[in-house]
């Protein structure tokens, strides 16, 4: 193999898309977890196209890549050893073995780690509105998060929920304008600000939550039947720890052309180090990962 691309994401996919247009013999490594450009409602962000939904985009991408003639196989990539110039990436069930890597896992949401939130996941607390929202049809929910992720999901659980409350450590938002515009004139969102989330009540299903306002230091109890949770992202970056440069985040270091410190191994996407993460950013990262990895295979030759 020439080529074997770790994630299939937006990266991931589009440097399988690359790579096959260049002539790499590549294959696709997915992993068990799905992409967070498929858990995303609706992706208005992507030039040329005005509105579509985040799986539907993932699935229209695939596609195109199976169409032309990408592998992609599902499994889970536990290592990566260097053996005689080449790479063996060890999954679950089979070892690999390539001239060049793109490693394009992604990232995925942190926690807060707070009591009731390992306990009460699947019971109320989820870090996904496109998949659990409809649960909570009519119910009462409450986000924490200040972010684009938290302010889109807040606005995607109004079409379900009776009220959403949206909890946020400051008094701002970090969320883009436009969308803390929307979710200002949403009658069915109410801000929680200068807060935080203490701790997530309840026996077998989330009841209630214990808040704190960071001012005041005023604790308060908000009866909810769920907990939606978009505190950032954190790497998945497993498959690199020990082998390649992470920064103080966890992020893979890379250059603009998507190298990373060791020869012949590539990032792309949310798991590489750098400023904006999006689908588009993360399309173009993989076109690039794949053209350096054509060009480290034909210096190769
Ligand atoms: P983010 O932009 O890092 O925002 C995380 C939010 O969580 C911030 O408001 C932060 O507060 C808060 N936070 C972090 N740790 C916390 C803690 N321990 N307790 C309470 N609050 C905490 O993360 P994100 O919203 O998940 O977005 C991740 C990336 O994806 C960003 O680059 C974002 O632009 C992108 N994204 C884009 C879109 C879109 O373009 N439509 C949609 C979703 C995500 P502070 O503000 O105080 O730091």
């Amino acid at each position: 193999m020439e080529l074997i691309i770790i994630g299939s994401g937006p990266a991931g996919l589009s440097a399988g898309l690359y790579g096959k247009r260049l002539g790499l013999d590549c294959l696709i490594i997915e992993g068990k977890n799905p992409s967070q450009a498929t858990l995303t409602e609706e992706l208005e962000n992507i030039p040329g196209i005005p509105k579509i939904s985040g799986f539907d985009f993932i699935d229209i991408l695939k596609e195109q890549v199976k169409s032309i003639g990408v592998p992609i196989t599902s499994s889970d990539c536990k290592k990566i050893i260097e053996k005689d110039g080449l790479f063996e990436v060890h999954t679950d069930d089979k070892i690999y073995t390539t001239k060049s890597i793109i490693i394009a896992t992604g990232a995925s949401c942190k926690r807060l780690n707070i009591e009731g939130e390992e306990r009460l996941t699947g019971k109320g607390v989820s870090y996904c509105a496109v998949c659990d929202g409809p649960f909570f049809k009519d119910k009462n929910v409450v986000v924490v998060g200040g972010g684009d992720a938290a302010i889109e999901e807040a606005l995607f659980l109004t079409k379900f929920a009776n009220r959403v409350s949206v909890i946020h450590r400051r008094d701002e938002l970090r969320a883009a304008k436009l969308l803390q515009k929307r979710a200002f004139s949403n009658e069915r969102i109410e801000f929680i600000l200068s807060s935080v989330l203490e701790e997530i009540i309840g026996e077998n299903r989330v009841s209630s939550v214990k808040i704190r306002n960071l001012k005041t230091n005023e604790e308060k109890k908000i009866e909810c039947d769920g907990v939606f949770i978009f505190v950032g992202l954190s790497p998945n970056n497993e498959i690199a720890r020990g082998i390649l440069l992470l920064s103080d985040n966890g992020y893979i270091v890379t250059d603009e052309e998507m190298h990373t410190s060791k020869r012949g191994i590539f990032a792309a996407g949310d798991v590489r180090e750098k400023t904006l993460r999006q689908v588009i950013t993360a399309l173009a990262d993989g076109a690039n990962a794949s053209y350096s990895s054509f060009l480290y295979l034909k210096e190769d030759v």
